[in-house]
């Protein structure tokens, strides 16, 4: 079947000289050699028949939706696809990656269109939108939750919640559920539950050459490993398939806060919180300034604040004592810890990352919250400077810490901790400003960290070396020749790229 389609696309094939690749030595070779056969977009007649391929509808410059298909979370990525194709389902899929292949044109995939480097937006080519598919279907009997490619996290936990099963997710509710996955990704219930990716049962996806494949535990395994952390290097991902776990839809929950004179004191108490913190305890603490948030004293809004949210992932009742140990810390100004619904505290978060925002991050992981660590961040924090903008530090650690290191191409298992500094504001000529403020906290902060790094958190101007530091050698290795196998061209080459071995 997949070598029918190959044929029939033939037509979709615009003829153009070929460029030699001066960097064919380099290791991204292959990258380069995509990028230089793309030389503007295919002619109308070819752009016709890919349209005529395709169940849903394929859009260019100028089309009603065109734009609003191009609006991602963080709108500082200014680049452009010169087409974007909003497929129906699978066999669209195989369209546009063989016209991709064939006409040498960029490729790119929008899942969520959560990426902080914009890395669902190509120049030029073609960008796979997968928001018209949202579909998630659960299996209560079984466990298992199926989420279309272009679910996104509320999606899942509006099945799922109100069968009192959960999928780890992240912190906020509308996260793509594909970048997220393919990345690793971490939440509340992760600690408990382990990463989204270790909760991956199978893909069906759409390989460079145009296959449909399915890719679990015994189909294609080599192939499963990588994508449970290896990112969109692999393929166009039409649907996943997840193991759930009994949480909900009511939880213990919420947040403490404090002005930011005590954020010191607060840090140390989430220190000595999380050293201790049974694995089905989460805490983020977070430093900012106050959002017009209703949960919080209006007093509060607008001044700096250190805050503690926290999740039991469990029987509420069991984790009384250990969320007292943050609510009895201090006098707090606002304390919302309590049991609720499980989604209110998913979404809690929501209102604070708007799509369409500009936004800058740096991020690291660490083994520990020492002294030193506690006093830079909160000087710096001190020294914020857009109310949009955040510091998280997250407690990771826990059971996805014990599983075997090399289990899939999760690359920062072993990490206890993770710091996200999120600049955020709206104007684009304080761009400068803000980012220059998230540099200069993760240079102050840096040398305390592990030096791994991890892929859903990297901006646009992150490179190779950090892109390998994700994975570390043996990872990186292993994910180079799983990407020789499956995409020996490089056609998926536009998010933290992996290049074929
Ligand atoms: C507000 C916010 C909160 C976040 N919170 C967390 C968190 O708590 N924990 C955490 O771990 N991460 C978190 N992230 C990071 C998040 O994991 C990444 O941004 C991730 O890339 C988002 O996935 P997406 O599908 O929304 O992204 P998109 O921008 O749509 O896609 C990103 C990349 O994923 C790949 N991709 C997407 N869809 C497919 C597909 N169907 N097939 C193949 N490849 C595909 C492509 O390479 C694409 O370029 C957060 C991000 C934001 C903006």
């Amino acid at each position: 079947m997949a070598e029918l389609w190959s044929d029939a696309m033939l037509s979709f094939r615009t003829p153009r000289p070929r460029i030699g690749h001066a960097a064919a030595d380099s290791e991204n070779a292959m990258a380069q050699v995509v990028a230089e056969e793309s030389r503007g977009a295919p002619d109308a007649s070819t752009i016709g028949a890919l349209r005529g391929a395709l169940r849903g509808p394929l859009l260019e410059t100028g089309d009603a939706g065109f734009e609003e298909a191009c609006s991602i979370w963080n709108g500082m990525i200014a680049r452009r696809p010169a087409l974007v194709a909003r497929v129906s389902g699978a066999a669209d899929v195989v369209a546009c990656v063989n016209f991709a292949r064939e006409n040498g044109l960029p490729l790119s995939i929008r899942g969520g269109g959560h990426n902080i480097a914009g890395t669902a937006l190509c120049d030029g080519g073609l960008m796979i939108d997968m928001t018209l598919r949202r579909g998630v279907h659960v299996d209560p009997g079984r466990g298992i939750v199926r989420a279309e490619a272009g679910a996104i996290w509320g999606d899942v936990d509006h099945e799922s919640q109100p069968l009192g099963l959960v999928v780890p997710s992240g912190i906020v509710s509308k996260t793509g559920v594909a970048g997220f996955t393919m990345g690793g990704g971490f939440g509340w219930t992760s600690r408990k539950c382990r990463y989204a990716a270790d909760n991956l049962l199978s893909v069906d996806i759409v390989t460079a050459d145009g296959e449909r494949r399915r890719a679990s535990e015994s189909e294609n395994p080599d192939l499963f490993w990588a994508l449970r952390g290896g990112g969109g290097n692999f393929g166009a991902v039409t649907s996943f398939e997840f193991r759930a776990h009994p949480h909900g839809p009511q939880a213990l929950c919420g947040m403490v806060v404090y002005p930011m004179a005590q954020a010191r004191e607060v840090a140390h108490q989430f220190r000595r919180v999380t050293a201790a913190a049974p694995d089905e305890l989460c805490c983020l603490l977070i430093l900012r300034i106050a959002p017009p948030a209703p949960f919080l004293p209006t007093e509060l809004h607008g001044t700096p604040i250190a805050a503690i949210a926290a999740c039991w992932t469990g029987d509420p009742a069991a984790g009384r004592d250990a969320m007292q140990a943050l609510k009895s810390f201090g006098r707090p100004a606002a304390d919302t810890i309590t049991v609720k619904p499980y989604i209110a505290h998913q979404t809690m978060l929501d209102s604070s990352q708007p799509f369409g925002r500009r936004y800058y991050w740096k991020s690291d992981f660490f083994a520990e919250t020492g002294d030193r660590l506690i006093d830079t961040m909160v000087e710096h924090a001190e020294r914020i400077t857009s109310p949009h903008s955040a510091v998280l530090f997250m407690h990771m650690g826990g059971a996805p810490a014990r599983l075997d290191p090399e289990l899939n191409a999760v690359g920062f298992r072993n990490a206890q901790y993770v710091l996200n500094v999120q600049a955020a504001w709206e104007n684009p000529q304080e761009d400068r400003r803000h980012i220059a403020w998230a540099r200069d906290y993760w240079t102050a902060t840096r040398p305390l960290s592990t030096g791994a790094a991890y892929i859903n958190f990297m901006t646009e101007d992150e490179g190779d070396a950090r892109v390998r530091a994700a994975y570390g050698d043996r990872l990186y290795a292993r994910l180079a020749a799983v990407k020789a196998k499956f995409d020996p061209g490089n056609l998926f080459h536009g998010a933290q790229n992996i290049p074929p071995r």
